[in-house]
């Protein structure tokens, strides 16, 4: 039972939700602080995949047995779930794919393949994950259109004025983060998208790191694509997806051919495809793995999104006030608005050497670039250390990071 009906949640309960979270690492109980790159999974969704293999494991929409009806079935009000999560109008506006990088990949290969060209611009900001920045840079060199990007300020938030510049009738699609998994940066993601509009460009919106931690809308966004992962928002790996407006997707051509994708096929005219959202899921996807994330979606659910978001914000203040006394440690990302991550680099420590330090003592956080160098670039460092945090974590596991990252500095000083 993890529905709470206080203002505030329970994290006592959810944890029992966690099967992942009893378990010791060199001896220590497990510290787990890396959520901006996977979350754990609660029991809901484990039973969850257990169940479908166990009792209807089959290929959907194409056989008509029980078991097929049944996946197919649950894979597609799994589809619903993923409307209702995001807060989008229609159903086959959602695509299932991977994750993010896939949903990311079929909107550069479907939309811009086909609509950039030479004398184009692509806006992305420095902010961006290296899965928002290369799909555009490997279509750019086929395609010949411009990467633009926009800055940033020491705070690690967007330049919104230079983005008010930059922003012009050449600008055909703007991509962005909605949080930045590097600094936590919450990014103002529906005034980006008036702005977009107002010149015609459309607006992406890579929420990878907004959907586990921020209440998203789509139409209030009034994003024209919008990407997530499964894996980040206590879903399994494997399932992810692309919300797009229904006669953007319409419009677009297939990315991928294979099976489930198609109407007919012929060798003397052609194939014709299926429509949306199929047209864009050629292939076996994960079904398991598809009918988990709607569990876990409603997990979010049953506890609040409001509820985790303010918890986090908690969890973030702590940590941003416990840390700012550990001298020679600079927090890097302090935009005024930030979900709950923390990144940081301490003078005189590598930050790979406290990460592998820190894990002897039972804590998990990452170290790196993140996958996003240009930012850490423009920082001037090459890696930083990030704690993340999500619905189960605590301040009391916050107090045992500190600890336990004061008594690594005092190791390799
Ligand atoms: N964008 C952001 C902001 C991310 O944090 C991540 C994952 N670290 C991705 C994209 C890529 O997600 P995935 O690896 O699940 O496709």
């Amino acid at each position: 039972m993890t529905a709470t009906t206080d203002l505030t949640l329970d994290v006592a309960a959810i944890r029992r939700d966690f099967p992942i979270l009893e378990r010791e690492v060199h001896g220590k109980p497990l510290v787990y602080l890396d959520n901006a790159a996977t979350s754990q999974t609660p029991r809901q969704v484990l039973e969850t995949l257990d169940h479908y293999y166990r009792h209807y494991n089959a290929n959907i929409h194409r056989g008509l047995h029980t078991l097929a009806d049944e996946a197919t079935a649950a894979y597609e009000a799994t589809r619903e779930t993923v409307r209702r999560f995001l807060g989008a109008g229609q159903a086959r506006e959602i695509v299932f794919t991977r994750g993010t990088t896939e949903a990311i990949n079929l909107v550069v290969h479907s939309w811009g393949r086909h609509n950039l060209g030479p004398g184009d611009e692509v806006l992305i900001s420095r902010l961006e994950h290296h899965s928002n920045i290369v799909p555009w840079q490997l279509l750019a060199k086929e395609r010949g259109f411009t990467i633009r990007v926009i800055p940033v300020d020491e705070r690690g938030a967007l330049d919104m004025a230079a983005y008010r510049d930059l922003v012009g009738e050449r600008t055909r699609l703007v991509a962005v983060n909605h949080v930045s998994n590097a600094f936590g940066t919450i990014n103002p993601v529906a005034e980006m998208a008036r702005i977009a509009h107002e010149q015609g460009a459309l607006i992406l919106v890579d929420g990878a790191q907004a959907a586990p931690h921020e209440p998203v809308d789509v139409v209030a966004i009034d994003a024209d694509f919008y990407a997530f992962s499964g894996h980040k928002v206590y879903g399994p790996t494997g399932a992810g997806a692309l919300y797009g407006k229904a006669h953007l997707l319409e419009a677009m051509p297939p990315w991928q051919g294979g099976g489930e994708m198609i109407r007919t096929v012929s060798f003397e005219e052609g194939s014709t495809f299926a429509d949306v959202p199929h047209k864009f899921e050629a292939g076996t996807p994960s079904v398991a793995d598809v009918i988990a994330l709607g569990r876990a979606l409603e997990w979010v659910d049953e506890i609040g999104i409001a509820l985790i978001r303010d918890w986090e914000h908690g969890l973030l203040a702590h940590a941003h006030r416990e840390l700012g006394r550990i001298d020679g440690l600079h927090i890097l990302g302090t935009a005024p608005q930030k979900a709950g991550v923390v990144s940081f680099v301490v003078d005189g420590a590598h930050a790979q050497d406290i990460a592998l330090l820190i894990d002897q003592l039972g804590v998990a956080i990452r170290t790196g670039n993140h996958c996003a160098q240009p930012l850490l670039h423009h920082f001037g460092v090459e890696a930083t250390c990030r704690a993340s945090f999500a619905a189960y974590n605590t301040p009391e596991e916050i107090d045992i990071f500190v600890a336990a990252l004061t008594r690594v500095i005092g190791m390799v000083r």
